[in-house]
């Protein structure tokens, strides 16, 4: 296997050594419950303003998938909080 580069900090990441693969799913979600407009809906106007959308974009309204390497150091960092969220009272994360 050819060395491979951490897409977080740009590490390149030597053939052999420990690397993570990384895949984030964000997909739409439903909880059974249909809002229903008080106004009427005009089922033409609706489906026309779907068909102008982009395909490309209608999919990615309810499905993207990304995919990284990480290096072990990253991996780490990004376990730690994958949601980046404010770590209040801790100072960030040095770089790699
Ligand atoms: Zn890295």
């Amino acid at each position: 296997m050819r060395s491979q580069t951490c897409h977080r900090c740009r590490k390149t990441i030597a053939a052999g050594d420990l690397l993570y693969r990384l895949t984030i799913k964000v997909f739409a979600d439903f909880d059974g419950i249909i809002k229903i407009k008080s106004q009427p809906i005009d089922l033409k106007e609706e489906f026309d303003k779907i068909k102008a959308y982009p395909e490309d974009l209608l999919e990615e309204e309810v499905f993207k998938e990304f995919d990284f390497i990480l290096c072990p150091r990253c991996k780490e960092i990004y376990c730690a909080n994958p949601l980046h969220l404010p770590l209040e009272g801790l100072p960030p994360a040095e770089p790699s």
